[in-house]
């Protein structure tokens, strides 16, 4: 039986693990991909504090696992399939291995996922075209024209890394203004190729067997338009992931939000004594690596003192 463990290894997980173990619990951290979270998929993140240059999400990250070792975070990388209670009040969390594992306590982490923007041949043309990582494929598109879909932060980010390698970037928003941070929305203003294609919902993939051609958007007014891109890029938003907090039944082992998000007090507790949720999987989550952080020493300190009055009894 271990004291603590983390499930998911994003920002709000590794700091999870940073002061848990740092606090003295014994702690086991799962990821199932590797270590950093969805961030290490972005190619800039300016808004860390305390970086002063635009940086990759990679390079943020790679220092956060080593760190919580150093202070005896133990680390597997397995995905953890269910967590459910026992009837001592501990958890049992069974992995994708096959293995189970037995903790006084666990902190949920396990982020969120892209949205699909729920146009025609947005699944079958993923990756034949269709991308959520301009880090991963905007290399395939240098010297091209593509199209970006979404208008919020990590939209434009992406549209102006793109810019950066592409002859034009087509930024497809539903909207006539964008859901973004000012410094954000005067940078993308000052990036030339970039065409704002605005009131516009993208509505079918245009392709043949070797991939995307392009994509049909449609305007407020009733017209229509084909952008002719081999890659499009779709940023609306995330979904978090909850599965391995149902039962077998399908029902959720904690409340949890029409959404999907986890429900938990200031102190980052769900219904459930000694189970913690932190970061974008938890309701009301600004879905930024610095609340992230900030959720997971949080919820670490919950679950120090949760794991020191068990003891103590
Ligand atoms: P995640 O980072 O999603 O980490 C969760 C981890 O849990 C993942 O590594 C996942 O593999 C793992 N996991 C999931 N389920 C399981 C399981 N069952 N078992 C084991 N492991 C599991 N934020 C900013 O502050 N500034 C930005 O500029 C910014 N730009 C972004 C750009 C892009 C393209 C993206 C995708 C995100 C961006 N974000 C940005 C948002 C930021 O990345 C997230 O808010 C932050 O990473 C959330 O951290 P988290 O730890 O809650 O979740």
């Amino acid at each position: 039986m271990v004291d603590l463990v983390i499930v998911g290894g994003g920002p709000a997980g590794l700091t999870a693990g940073l002061y848990a173990s740092r606090g003295g619990l014994d702690t086991v951290l799962f990821e199932v991909g590797m270590p950093g979270g969805q961030i290490t998929t972005s190619s800039e993140i300016e808004n860390y504090p305390g970086q002063q240059t635009v940086i990759s999400g990679m390079d943020l990250m790679q220092n956060w696992l080593p760190q919580a070792q150093h202070f005896g975070l133990r680390y597997e990388q397995d995905e953890i399939t269910s967590v459910s209670r026992s009837g001592d009040g501990s958890f049992t969390l069974t992995a994708a291995s096959g293995k189970t594992h037995n903790a006084l306590s666990v902190i949920f982490a396990t982020g969120s996922v892209p949205k699909l923007a729920g146009f025609e041949g947005e699944n079958e043309f993923r990756g034949k075209g269709i991308s959520t990582c301009a880090t991963c494929d905007g290399f395939f598109y240098r010297g091209k024209e593509v199209a970006v879909i979404g208008g919020g932060n990590a939209a434009i980010e992406e549209a102006m890394f793109l810019a950066k390698m592409c002859k034009k970037v087509y930024l497809i928003h539903r909207r006539d203004s964008f859901k973004a941070a000012t410094a954000t929305i005067t940078r993308l203003n000052a990036t030339e190729n970039i065409e704002l294609v605005l009131n516009a919902k993208p509505l079918k993939t245009l392709g043949d067997q070797s991939g995307v051609t392009g994509i049909t958007v449609a305007f407020a007014d009733g017209t229509q338009r084909d952008i002719l891109v081999p890659g499009i890029f779709v940023f609306v938003g995330r979904t978090v992931i909850n599965n391995a907090i149902k039962d077998a039944n399908g029902d959720f082992i904690c409340a949890v939000a029409d959404n999907g998000e986890v429900i938990v007090d200031l102190n980052m507790r769900t219904s459930v004594k000694g189970l913690f949720a932190a970061g974008d999987v938890r309701i009301g989550s600004p879905k930024q690596v610095v609340c992230a952080a900030s959720d997971g020493a949080i919820a670490a300190l919950g679950a120090l003192s949760f794991v020191d009055e068990l003891k103590a009894k």
